[in-house]
């Protein structure tokens, strides 16, 4: 599902150049990617600014709506869950026939280039400061931690507790100390407050090496907060994997935005993105930053993403749509805009698939 231009080379730079002049850059000048700005308070910021916020209309209810369906839960159609013993992913580590596999949520472990690294890990059953309160998970996980293959790095994209599980960064740290841990700005300390030594910090725009592969931290459209009074004073990101054999992209979080187009020009074209498709309801709340099912067929196509894989939708119950209502709308939505089937991935939790 490449959306035109596409190879790397001369029609990558005049594509980057176009987007950059679009944008108000000098001519000539690549757009950038980072740093990543910051407000008057020295807080992390987006690209566009404060996201808008809806008043107490949307949130009282929203939150009441939460709070009810974490109590007594809510019906709908969860994805489908199949056995995986993990035996294939860790012989293939040698081998590194280029897979994907979804433990459920943003959580996937990929193998490419001869590494193997999961995003935002989480095997925890809350998804909550407070286990007992708010999300829980409503399908097992695709895949026992301790059949994972041997993990050589984790990229986490911020610190929503949905998508940073601090017992499951405990759990893989513990299982090898080889593991390397990257994040973006502000979120070392959480983890070496949890006795996690090798966490590496990155801006958007950074890169760090791992053998053969570049990782890459990018921008997305999106916030953060565990606490009170921390909002926004961690960074939150996207992260690609690019190496000799295979491109990956990994959106964490966000809204739409231009990033996605400034991304597959600097970065593209993917050979994968996984592209979130659930929690999109209230729009007034959500969608400055989450993706819908149709924006996420959009980003993956700014991307120039061959293929993508949907996340962030059936695993816990964070928002308002029907629990079965993305991966219809994304199927949808791929197809109404010229996406094969084959190209536009719904897995069940616990799939492999070969990219
Ligand atoms: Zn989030
Ligand atoms: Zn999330």
């Amino acid at each position: 599902m490449r959306s035109g231009g596409g190879k790397r080379g001369p029609a990558k730079v005049a594509a980057g150049t176009l987007i950059g002049l679009a944008l108000g850059a000098p001519a000539g000048a690549q757009p950038a990617l980072g740093p990543a700005p910051r407000d008057g308070d020295g807080r992390f910021q987006n690209e566009a600014g404060a996201l808008a916020r809806p008043g107490p209309g949307v949130m009282l209810p929203f939150f009441l709506r939460r709070i009810g369906s974490s109590i007594f839960g809510r019906d709908g159609v969860r994805p489908p869950r199949v056995e995986n013993d993990g035996a294939f992913l860790r012989e293939n580590a040698l081998h590194s026939v280029p897979t994907v596999t979804w433990i459920g949520h943003s959580t996937l472990l990929v193998q490419l280039d001869h590494v193997t690294f999961l995003t935002d890990p989480i095997w925890s059953h809350w998804a909550s400061p407070v286990p007992g309160l708010g999300p829980h998970r409503l399908v097992g996980h695709g895949l026992a931690l301790d059949a994972l293959p041997q993990i050589d790095f984790v990229l986490i994209s911020h610190d929503h507790y949905d998508h940073l599980d601090l017992p499951t960064l405990r759990a893989l740290a513990a299982r090898s100390e080889a593991t390397r841990f990257f994040v973006p700005l502000g979120n070392a300390e959480l983890l070496r407050g949890a006795g996690i030594e090798r966490v590496e910090e990155l801006d958007w725009g950074g890169t760090a090496q791992h053998e053969s592969v570049t990782i890459h931290c990018l921008p997305a459209q999106h916030w953060s907060r565990r606490g009170t009074f921390d909002e926004r004073r961690a960074l939150w990101s996207a992260w690609a994997v690019t190496g000799p054999g295979r491109r990956f992209y990994f959106t964490g979080d966000s809204g739409y935005f231009d990033g996605f187009a400034r991304t597959g020009a600097e970065l593209g074209p993917f050979d994968l993105a996984a592209v979130p498709i659930g929690a999109y309801r209230p729009e007034a709340l959500m969608r400055p930053a989450h993706l819908d099912p149709e924006e996420a067929v959009r980003a993956g196509q700014d991307l120039g993403a061959q293929k993508l894989v949907a996340i962030h939708f059936g695993t816990f119950d964070l928002a308002d749509e029907p629990l079965g209502e993305p991966p219809v709308r994304f199927r949808e939505a791929a197809r109404a805009s010229g996406v094969a089937d084959e190209d536009a991935w719904i897995l069940a939790i616990g799939e492999t698939r070969r990219f």
